[in-house]
C-alpha cells in the first residue's frame, strides 16, 4: 500500500501543470515507472533533450548558434536524429517522425542513435553555426 502511495505521489508530481521542467522527457514518459532505467548517455540525451544541440546551448546560454542545416529553428536532439540533413548519412532505421521509445526499444535505433550524436559531439564545429 505504501508503494502505491509512493508511485501515486510521484505521478502527481510528475503530471503537475505548473510544473515547467522535464516537459520533453514527460511526452515520451507520461507515466512513471520503477523499473526504467536508461543508462546510456546518449540514450539519455535522446529522451530529455539534454545535450549537445543549439537548442541546449541556447537554452542554457553556453553559446548561441543554430544548426547550418537552417531546417528547424529549434535544432534540438530530435533535429539530429531524425531530420538533419547534415546527419542523414549513418540514418536507416530512425525516419523523421519516428517515436522515440520505438527508437531507443530497437537495436538499430539505439545504434544509429549513438552513432549520429557520436558524429555530433566530434564535428560540432563544423555543424553549428554562430549566430550571436
Ligand atoms: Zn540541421
Amino acid at each position: 500500500m505504501l508503494k502505491h502511495k509512493i508511485l501515486e505521489a510521484w505521478q502527481n508530481r510528475w503530471d503537475d501543470v505548473n510544473e515547467t521542467r522535464g516537459r520533453f522527457t514527460h511526452h515520451i514518459f507520461p507515466t512513471v515507472q520503477t523499473n526504467r532505467c536508461i543508462v546510456d548517455r546518449y540514450l539519455i540525451q535522446a529522451v530529455t533533450n539534454h545535450g549537445l544541440c543549439p537548442y541546449y546551448l541556447k537554452r542554457f546560454n553556453l553559446h548561441d548558434c543554430n544548426c547550418r542545416c537552417g531546417e528547424d529553428s529549434q535544432d534540438g536532439i530530435h533535429h539530429f536524429l531524425f531530420w538533419c540533413p547534415l546527419t542523414q548519412h549513418p540514418r536507416k532505421f530512425l525516419k523523421p517522425g519516428m517515436d522515440i521509445v520505438q527508437a531507443i526499444s530497437d537495436p538499430r535505433g539505439t545504434k544509429e542513435i549513438r552513432t549520429i550524436l557520436s558524429f555530433v559531439y566530434q564535428r560540432q564545429m563544423d555543424l553549428f553555426e554562430d549566430i550571436g
